[in-house]
């Protein structure tokens, strides 16, 4: 008797895993990598090194030989500070023994919600342009993600009557991203109220990644758990990366309805076990001592984005005027490229990296993101090789702005 063995696949990687774009970030990014003398306006991370008492605590906590694994959930000790800090910043009360959970970046966050709340067919609206990583963490965890266009004429805000033109019956949850990567995009709390409304008429849960809420500079961030009837059906996300220049710490945390959190910390304490230990003793740090640098770095971010705005409008190029964040998002529809076109030729021709709007979903065509977490110079040097580039297209349509 012969044994017939399964056809073994072309690729041992699952059908689910080839399916996924890589990111448009990295692809873009290793090709800047073999370059020399490029400007990078791209990877989305601060150019600040973090503050010297966050690291003085991280150093101070291995002098101690702090180096073991803490609770699953994080230490206790941090999920307090984040529990006031919550209080203090919006008004919110979470329980810090089972309402909020330490993990490796908002990145892991991230997965961990999606992959705790999604069945396999599931769909979730995502809003777009948006961060890269929403719908292939939707993907992964077997839901489907309904793109939802966000539009430049509304101010890249989320709107009902876009949402409402995407839901169908099997719509479980929705993604929310503001202040917005990529476009710097805020909501103000009315505004908030309408989704607000929306997520109770069609009884969603409401994933909202609030990554930049301490970066904002015109108009307050508003989280939205804090409105009305949203608590029990919101996994805050958010996390130290970006407002206290953390992005290698690898911290960050959800603060969400009980049973979610202890979902999302089944998966964690097998995936991940816990968050590092060092991370969490300089997040801790960040929380009794951060106000003042963060008060600091937005300041300055915001000279930049100043700077980076009107340089744009002076070459002609229409931008919306971003609130928060540290981006700007372009309209690059007047030179008659596309958004790859323009990003290729631009690092190509001028050695200026800015990433295409198409990395960031089917809404970001006729865009570039760029990320004024850079020096001054630098911006400034980037805008005058924009301004040679433009001048070389033959179809290129000035804007008065
Ligand atoms: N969410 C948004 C909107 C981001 O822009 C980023 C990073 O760029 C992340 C999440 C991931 O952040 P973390 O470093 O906390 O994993």
């Amino acid at each position: 008797m012969t044994l017939t063995l399964p056809k073994k696949a072309a690729s041992p990687v699952s059908l689910l895993v080839s399916g996924l774009a890589p990111s448009g970030i990295r692809r873009f990014f290793d090709l800047v990598s073999t370059m020399q003398d490029v400007i990078s306006l791209g990877v989305g991370e601060p150019d600040f090194v973090t503050p010297w008492n966050i690291r003085e605590a991280a150093i101070y906590s291995l002098e101690k030989g702090q180096t073991m694994y803490t609770s699953n959930s994080g230490l206790l000790s941090l999920r307090k500070a984040i529990a006031e800090e919550l209080t203090r910043l919006w008004g919110l009360t979470y329980n810090p023994e089972n309402e909020i959970l330490i993990t490796v970046g908002v990145s892991e966050a991230l997965d961990l919600a999606s992959r705790a709340v999604l069945d396999p067919g599931d769909e979730v609206l995502v809003p777009t342009p948006c961060y890269v990583a929403y719908q292939p963490c939707v993907l992964l965890a077997g839901g489907k993600p309904l793109p939802c266009l966000l539009r430049e004429e509304n101010e890249f805000k989320l709107k009902v009557p876009d949402l409402e033109s995407c839901i169908t019956p099997r719509t479980k949850a929705l993604i929310l991203g503001f202040p917005s990567n990529p476009t710097g995009a805020i909501m103000t709390r009315d505004e908030l109220e309408e989704i607000a409304l929306f997520a109770r008429k069609h009884d969603l849960l409401v994933i909202s990644d609030e990554i930049y809420a301490r970066l904002v500079y015109e108009g307050k961030h508003t989280s939205f758990a804090s409105l009305d009837g949203m608590k029990e059906r919101t996994v805050l996300l958010a996390g130290f990366s970006k407002a206290y220049a953390m992005t290698g710490w690898r911290i960050g945390y959800a603060a969400g309805p009980a049973d979610i959190i202890s979902g999302m910390t089944r998966i964690h304490q097998y995936t991940m076990l816990c968050a590092p230990i060092t991370g969490q003793m300089a997040a801790l740090e960040a929380l009794k001592g951060g106000d003042k640098a963060i008060k600091e770095m937005v300041f300055d971010y915001n000279r930049r984005r100043r700077v980076i705005l009107k340089g744009l409008h002076k070459l002609g190029l229409i931008c919306f005027e971003p609130k928060g964040a540290f981006y700007v998002f372009p309209s690059i529809k007047s030179t008659g490229l596309t958004s790859d076109e323009f990003a290729e030729r631009l690092l190509m021709e001028e050695k200026v990296a800015v990433v295409p709007g198409t990395a960031f979903g089917p809404g970001g065509e006729g865009y570039i993101r760029c990320c004024y977490a850079t020096s001054l110079a630098d911006i400034e040097e980037a805008l005058k090789r924009m301004g040679r580039f433009l001048d070389k297209l033959p179809n290129f349509r000035r804007k008065v702005c």
